[in-house]
């Protein structure tokens, strides 16, 4: 979520500041306004290529190393939620401030997970900040994904996965080669950005673009965002098969038309923040995104530290940036 701290810096805003963080390319959080500078990763000013004005200050420091901005010490980390994705640690002389931004602890076939930053103020998101939110394994969901698809292979179906086009569905393209041995087909955007974490040095494995090939594979993958009964469809008729979906999303308890869940998510679940925050021992720790409220309630309850919603104006940012 956009705001500003401390003076002079905005995170993930397009508000005018003198000096503008962007902790990753996701379209709530990658915005690109008048700020004087941007700091953000290489990969996130290579996924935000298109946002990018001509003559726009950008500096793309390493994760890990330290960029003075008048009193503070900047540094980005990784985030482990996509390729390029960072937190914020800000240093002065009074006290540590770190941001994890949307993050995740587990790493998967394509991504490390988070390292923790120790601060006096903790920043956190809370997106799943509800004890019902505990995910599985992601080696024994990748193995209930395989399983699936191999079952509906032996059924002559051809296999649609939806994910977020930005960092799910790399994984779903990885996922594809290493555990079915498919080379999948995949949706113009999601090309363009596996060649992006391709150039970054991700493996990927095979695949190729949607272009009226339907028939040469027996899998597509397909932003979550398109999802609809008549694409389902429309992919039945062209690959002249029945089709089966599935939804790799960690909103375990939504509805997709037709379509299978299985609990792939990139943002940390409920015992993966509880664990962050004991690590990272803060003084206070503020919440935002998703359950900020009611995480905090948990944080000073369990946690007995001081804890807040950032503010009450975030729960439209439920999205399914998952
Ligand atoms: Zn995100």
């Amino acid at each position: 979520m956009p705001f500003c701290f401390p003076e002079g810096i905005s995170i993930d805003s397009s508000a005018g500041a003198r000096l503008s963080l962007i902790s990753h390319a996701h379209s709530d959080h990658g915005k690109m306004g008048n700020a004087g500078r941007h700091m953000m990763s290489a990969p996130t000013k290579a996924f935000l290529h298109g946002k990018i004005k001509p003559g726009a200050k950008i500096l793309t420091p390493e994760f890990n190393e330290k960029i003075e901005f008048e009193d503070s010490k900047i540094s980005l980390h990784d985030s482990g939620h996509i390729l390029g994705s960072a937190q914020f640690l800000i240093e002065n002389a009074e006290s540590t401030t770190a941001f994890t931004n949307d993050f995740k602890l587990q790493g998967s076939i394509i991504q490390k997970g988070a390292e923790v930053l120790k601060a006096d103020t903790l920043v956190i998101e809370s997106t799943f900040g509800m004890p019902e939110y505990a995910f599985p394994e992601r080696n024994d969901v990748y193995a209930q994904m395989a399983s699936w698809v191999k079952q509906n292979l032996r059924n002559k179906k051809f296999i649609v996965l939806f994910g977020y086009a930005l960092g799910k569905a790399q994984e779903l393209t990885k996922f594809a080669n290493e555990f079915c041995g498919i080379s999948p087909i995949v949706h113009e955007k999601i090309y363009e950005n596996n060649k992006i974490y391709e150039k970054f040095g991700v493996k990927l494995g095979e695949y190729s673009m949607l272009d009226h090939n339907l028939s040469n594979s027996s899998m597509l993958i397909m932003p979550t965002h398109m999802l609809s009964a008549d694409l389902l469809q429309i992919v039945a008729e062209y690959s002249k098969r029945p089709v089966a979906s599935c939804v790799a999303s960690g909103w375990l308890f939504r509805n997709y038309p037709h379509s299978k869940v299985f609990p792939l998510s990139d943002h940390a679940d409920f015992p993966q923040l509880m664990h962050y925050i004991r690590q990272a021992e803060p003084k206070t720790v503020l919440t935002t995104h998703g359950f900020e409220r009611e995480f905090a309630n948990y944080v000073r309850r369990k946690l007995r530290i001081s804890a807040r919603a950032l503010s009450e104006q975030n729960q439209s940012f439920l999205q399914e940036f998952v």
